[in-house]
């Protein structure tokens, strides 16, 4: 019924876009007769027309008919009509979807090609560098030829280093190719410039996401973090790892497996107080304490070895909650890595700071419209709405699906599914028939690879090597006779192309080794078979010993051990007893995909707080950066601010404190006196300290030289103070938001608390800045370096 209900509403939307289409196809015929310089010709007058305030939907239906006859003119493809569906509801800024194979990369171009007329920047957004130079390289000559620049948003060597103005330049192309990763950094790196030469990034103006629903659902758990220095080191790791130890659930601590939130109860506090010595841990001055024994609590029952994490060569490495891969060098944030090596007793590594960070969710919003495109974003639909209102459009095929997907087939153990597999694939092999078997882990995988060599079946084996060389062999993947193994992921992007003869025997065999952590992954996977309108089949195998039922399973079955009472072959003739398991395993799935969603809402809830600030702090930065002039006023009057509240914060009545802070803060060569000043007058005060401000201003001056400069040296002074502030604040709020969870003993709501506390911590965080700022102005010592650029020395 859901179905059905959908189906409708996805005719409705369709209708509209068939609308759009027939105009386009109304061009076909005219710019087929139309010789290359004149369709070239267009672009400048679809230019012309937009300078005189036609918009860019009204040329969609002639734009898009020109970009097609190009393609075929210059690729020898020309967009099919289903392709051009699909571009329109990404011109729409909603998210296509549309089949493996359909030709996603060539859809892409229609809007791109439209949005790249306003030489405002139109973004292809993919997963990988690979994909992303594939792609750019592939569609150069289409773009080239009808006039417009591409450029690859990035210098693929690690090691390389951009020169000055080289970034502003790549990003002043009309498109560019990108991936995720790369751009969401340069966000972040961009907003740390420190003049307005520095900074290189347009505003994000269009943007198509590749894979959509991997990159803004799928990895939107690990946010982009730019890390700064070193945090000084707790000692506290294997203390409180000791304690906890002696914890007892429900008496001690409490969980809420579902929001992964673990606390201590009123009990466990007394037990924390007495274990250290101390009043009450939630005091101030154990705020550290109480923060590692939260990371401690997590780190133990929060934390599964194998399932979260491997400890691999002494060293504990991440496990993707999605693909199951490890992520070697992913750590996780705040503290919490080096509880886990506390916890397993390895050597505890360094834990950074972070400076700068941005989910991926929130990133994409900076776009003034981005779409996006993926085989499988129906079952993303929800979110996508939820987050940025988006609507998901099911784009036919250009020919009917011709995949078989098979059932799954059902085993009690590991050991009875992993010999059927194998058993499987030998007997297709026999037959010629390529086989795609795709598995969660590298170690599974290579188990696989290894049975097949001792069988004498030469197999590929694909575990996150490079994504060049995996694309590489996954298009063999479809050759007679291939067999192919390979983690969940690999290879993604690639189009698996079918050989002579092998359509006869059904075209490719997907077998997927088990159920992934969400249904969508296993779609993305089935479809690797049965690429337009090609055969293939697609069938994935499970069993009682899955990674998702271990992970999420629940059942009276898997509780008392009923199934493993009973012995292999009673089990393969029980249909009663597979359908119980088919039934277990789709639940875990199902508790996996709502833990899914849950997270992903979490996120981007606490999420809200950092990005309400972050957008004000760049706006400021921002205003700063485009100041010509800062007048000597505007600092006045936040020297007097800052004076006035520090007259109550330091107690400056008190002629020692005042020279303290006059010290600090104004100036260390300080040689006046107050003789005829009462200090109970705290204007009087107020007007003194402005006095010596602005003395220490004009002596600045005088090292500086002339206006220009010293325009300049305020602008550093002042972006310094907000950048020292802000990071701090960023990395507070993230640590913040790891330990809120636990604080939520007397049942408040943690996100309102965290949403309190981040307020009040920004509030402040902008007071500190105006102090800051007041001290950089009067401390720091500028100079000139050999080549007359100014340098200067803050004093923090
Ligand atoms: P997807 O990303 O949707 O899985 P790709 O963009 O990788 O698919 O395209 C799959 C294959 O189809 C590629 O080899 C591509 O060159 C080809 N292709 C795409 N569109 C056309 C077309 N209109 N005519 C001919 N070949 C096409
Ligand atoms: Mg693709």
């Amino acid at each position: 019924m859901k179905q059905r209900v959908n189906g409708i509403i996805n005719k409705g939307r369709l209708k509209r876009i068939y609308k759009r289409l027939r105009q386009v196809n109304a061009y076909s015929e005219t710019f087929r007769q139309l010789s290359d310089e004149a369709l070239k010709a267009k672009t400048t007058e679809f230019r012309q027309r937009l300078a005189d305030g036609a918009s860019l939907s009204s040329l969609l239906p002639e734009a898009y008919a020109v970009i097609r006859e190009a393609s075929q003119r210059v690729l020898g493809m020309y967009p099919k009509d289903v392709q051009v569906l699909g571009a329109i509801v990404l011109h729409d800024g909603n998210i296509a979807e549309m089949q493996t194979g359909e030709g996603k990369t060539l859809t892409a171009t229609l809007p791109l090609y439209l949005n790249g007329l306003t030489g405002k920047g139109a973004y292809l957004i993919t997963t990988n560098d690979y994909l992303a130079r594939r792609d750019c390289e592939e569609m150069t000559p289409l773009f080239e030829w009808l006039g417009l620049s591409i450029a690859l948003g990035f210098v693929e060597d690690p090691e390389y280093e951009y020169m000055p103005g080289e970034k502003r330049a790549m990003y002043e192309y009309d498109i560019i190719y990108t991936t995720n990763g790369r751009l969401g950094f340069d966000y972040l790196i961009d907003n740390l410039a420190d003049s307005k030469e520095a900074k290189f990034l347009p505003p994000l103006y269009f943007g198509i996401i590749d894979e959509a629903d991997s990159i803004v659902l799928d990895s939107a758990q690990t946010p982009l973090v730019i890390s700064g220095a070193p945090r000084v080191q707790s000692n506290l790791f294997g203390i409180t790892k000791t304690f906890v130890e002696t914890l007892e659930e429900d008496i001690h601590y409490a969980v809420n497996k579902k929001e992964k939130a673990i606390w201590l109860t009123p009990e466990g506090i007394t037990r924390a107080n007495a274990y250290f010595g101390i009043d009450n841990i939630y005091d101030t001055p154990y705020f550290d304490l109480i923060r590692n024994i939260n990371l401690a609590l997590r780190a133990r029952h929060m934390f599964e070895a194998n399932l979260d994490y491997f400890v691999y060569n002494g060293e504990v490495v991440l496990i993707d909650r999605v693909t199951g891969r490890m992520l070697p060098g992913t750590k996780l944030q705040s503290g919490l890595h080096q509880a886990i090596e506390a916890k397993e007793g390895v050597e505890i590594s360094e834990d950074r700071s972070a400076m700068a960070t941005i989910t991926f969710q929130n990133f994409f919003r900076q776009f003034d419209v981005f779409s996006g495109m993926s085989a499988t974003s129906k079952l993303g639909e929800k979110e996508f709405f939820d987050l940025y209102g988006k609507v998901v459009v099911q784009i036919p095929t250009d020919k009917p699906i011709k995949r078989i997907d098979y059932a799954d087939r059902v085993f009690k153990d590991l050991t009875a599914k992993n010999n059927a597999i194998i058993e499987r694939v030998c007997t297709l092999h026999k037959k010629q028939r390529p086989v795609l078997l795709i598995t969660r882990t590298a170690e599974a995988a290579e188990y696989f690879s290894m049975q097949f060599f001792d069988r004498h079946i030469p197999n590929n084996l694909l575990i996150a090597q490079n994504v060049a060389k995996e694309a590489q062999m996954i298009a063999e993947a479809g050759q007679l006779g291939a067999v192919t193994v390979a983690t969940s992921m690999a290879g993604r992007g690639t189009d698996i192309k079918l050989a002579e003869g092998v359509e006869e025997l059904g075209g490719l065999a997907v077998i997927v080794s088990e159920h992934m952590e969400n249904s969508r992954v296993d779609r993305q996977l089935r479809g690797r078979a049965g690429r337009q309108g090609d055969p293939g089949s697609s069938q994935i195998y499970i069993s009682l010993e899955d990674y998702v039922v271990q992970r999420w399973g629940k059942s009276k079955l898997l509780d008392k051990g009923q199934l493993d009472r009973i012995d292999a072959d009673t089990f393969e003739n029980s249909r009663l007893f597979q359908q119980q398991v088919k039934h277990i395993v789709a639940r875990a799935q199902r508790v996996s995909e709502e833990k899914g969603t849950t997270t992903r809402e979490m996120n981007n809830e606490y999420e809200k707080s950092l990005s309400a600030q972050r957008e004000i702090i760049y706006a400021e930065r921002d205003r700063v950066l485009d100041q010509e002039q800062l007048h000597g006023d505007q600092l006045m009057a936040l020297a007097q601010d800052v004076f006035q509240r520090d007259y109550d914060v330091h107690r400056l009545n008190q002629i020692d404190h005042l020279y303290a802070y006059i010290y600090r803060y104004i100036s260390f060569q300080y040689r006046g006196d107050f003789s005829g000043i009462d200090l109970a007058d705290k204007q009087a005060v107020v007007a003194h300290l402005l006095t010596l401000f602005k003395k220490r201003l004009a002596a600045q001056y005088e090292v500086i030289g002339n206006d220009y400069m010293f325009n300049r040296f305020i602008q550093k002074a002042i972006l310094k103070a907000i950048d020292s502030r802000w990071i701090q604040q960023v990395d507070d709020l993230q640590q913040l938001r790891s330990s809120i969870n636990n604080r939520q003993n007397g049942k408040r709501n943690a996100i309102f608390e965290y949403h309190r506390v981040a307020l009040a911590s920004f509030e402040a965080m902008r007071e500190a800045v105006k102090v800051h700022i007041v001290h950089n102005l009067c401390q720091s010592v500028p100079s000139f370096d050999k080549e007359d650029k100014l340098v200067i020395h803050f004093p923090n």
